[in-house]
C-alpha cells in the first residue's frame, strides 16, 4: 500500500465540520451520536442528539428512563429498533459494568444494537483503540482510492474492504483517521460527480486515473420494495381517541397507533364497513358514523412504501373491543410517541381544527 491517509487527515482539519460529538471522547455521547446517525443525515441528527443528550446525558439517567419517553425523544428520526436499543444497551452497562461504558472492542459490540460498525467507530473515537470503521462513506472511498469493483454488499465484498479498512487504518491515531476517512466520504468523495480536480488523493486515486469514478463502488442487490396499505381509524368519542401499542415484531414496534386494518390494498368506505375487523372494532356500537376520510398518505421506509389513510368515525358509546385500547383525551396525544406518518396526520388535523 504506497498511500497512507496523511493527505486526507490533512483535508480533514482544514474542511470538517464543527460537530458537538467530535468535541468529546466521552463514548457514551460518540456512541449515541454514532446510533443517530447511521440512518439519518448529519443536519437532521443534530438537534435529535443535542436534545437527546441533554434529556438523557449519561448512561445511568438512560437506563433509569422509561422506553416510552425515550421513544418519545426518537419520535421523527424512524427507525425506533435503535431508540429501543440504546435504552436496552444502557441497561446492560448499568448490570453489567455498574454504568461505566466499557473501553473494550467486544464488551462494546456484545451491548445491543451494537455491530462492527458502531464497536469499531467507538472503540477508536473515545479510547483510540486500532479499529477501522467501514460505513457506506468508508466503502466509497476506499472503493475507488485502490480501484476495487468488489460488490461491497457481498460476503466476499464486506470481507475484502474490511480487511482493507483495516490495513489502510492509521494504528498511531485511529479515531482521527476514522473520522477523516467518514467525513471525506461524506463531503469530497460523494457519491455522485465528486469533485476530483479539488482531490488532495487524486494522484493516487485508481478510479480518477481510469476513469472509473462513477462506476464505483459497485452494489449486487437492489432492495426489494414491498407495499403495504394501513386504514387507520381515529374515533372520536367525547373527546377521546382510542390508541394501541404496536407489539409485533414489524415496523414501528412499541410505538402507539390508532386501530389498524391492514389490508392488500386500500379500502373503500363501503370495503372498509364490511371488513370483519371493523364489524368487531364497532361491534355493538349503535351509532358509527364516519365522518371523513383523509386523501392517501403516502410514507416511504426503506424496505417499504407504505399507503395509509386516517378515517374519522364518530360513536355515541364504547364496547369491550374498545375498552380493551388506550383511551386517550385529544390533548394528550402528545404525550405518546407515534409514528412520523401518524404524526403528520394529527399535525394537519390540529391545524384544520384551528382554521
Ligand atoms: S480523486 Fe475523486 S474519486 Fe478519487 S478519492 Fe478523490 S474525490 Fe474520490
Amino acid at each position: 500500500m504506497h498511500i497512507n491517509s496523511e493527505s486526507i487527515i490533512g483535508w480533514y482539519q482544514r474542511h470538517k465540520r464543527d460537530l458537538p460529538w467530535r468535541n468529546t471522547s466521552d463514548p457514551y455521547k460518540i456512541w449515541i451520536s454514532e446510533i443517530i446517525l447511521q440512518q439519518t443525515r448529519v443536519n437532521q441528527g443534530l438537534e435529535y442528539y443535542l436534545r437527546f443528550v441533554d434529556r438523557f446525558p449519561d448512561v445511568k439517567t438512560l437506563a433509569a428512563a422509561e422506553l416510552d419517553e425515550v421513544l418519545r425523544y426518537w419520535q421523527g428520526l424512524g427507525y425506533y429498533s435503535r431508540a429501543r436499543n440504546l435504552h436496552k444497551a444502557a441497561c446492560q452497562i448499568n448490570s453489567m459494568y455498574n454504568g461505566v461504558f466499557p473501553d473494550d472492542y467486544q464488551q462494546i459490540l456484545g451491548l445491543a444494537g451494537v455491530g462492527k460498525y458502531t464497536a469499531a467507530a467507538v472503540s477508536s473515537l473515545a479510547f483510540n483503540a486500532a479499529y477501522a470503521v467501514v460505513d457506506g462513506n468508508v466503502y466509497r472511498v476506499l472503493s475507488r482510492l485502490f480501484g476495487v469493483d468488489t460488490p461491497i454488499d457481498s460476503t466476499t465484498g464486506i470481507k475484502e474492504f474490511s480487511e482493507l479498512a483495516q490495513q489502510f487504518l492509521d494504528k498511531s491515531d485511529p479515531g482521527m483517521h476514522n473520522q477523516a476517512l467518514m467525513e471525506f466520504g461524506a463531503l469530497q468523495c460523494v457519491p455522485v460527480s465528486p469533485r476530483c480536480e479539488l482531490c488532495p488523493v487524486s494522484a493516487h486515486c485508481v478510479a480518477f486515473k481510469t476513469d472509473a469514478v462513477s462506476q464505483l463502488p459497485v452494489k449486487t442487490t437492489k432492495v426489494k420494495v414491498k407495499n403495504r396499505f394501513l386504514n387507520y381509524l381515529y374515533i372520536e368519542y367525547n373527546g377521546k381517541t382510542f390508541i394501541q401499542r404496536r407489539e409485533e415484531n414489524d415496523i414501528w414496534k412499541n410505538l402507539y397507533e390508532f386501530p389498524l386494518i391492514e389490508s392488500d390494498k386500500l379500502l373503500a368506505t363501503e370495503e372498509l364497513l364490511s371488513h370483519p375487523l371493523f364489524i368487531e372494532i364497532f361491534d355493538g356500537i349503535s351509532e358509527v358514523v364516519i365522518v371523513t376520510t383523509s386523501a392517501v398518505r403516502k410514507h416511504i421506509l426503506t424496505h417499504r412504501h407504505i399507503y395509509a389513510t386516517f378515517t374519522t368515525i364518530k360513536i355515541n358509546e364504547t364496547n369491550s373491543y374498545l375498552s380493551r385500547l388506550t383511551k386517550v383525551a385529544n390533548a394528550d396525544l402528545d404525550r405518546y410517541a407515534f409514528s412520523r406518518l401518524t404524526m403528520l396526520f394529527l399535525e394537519d388535523r390540529y391545524k384544520t381544527l384551528l382554521e
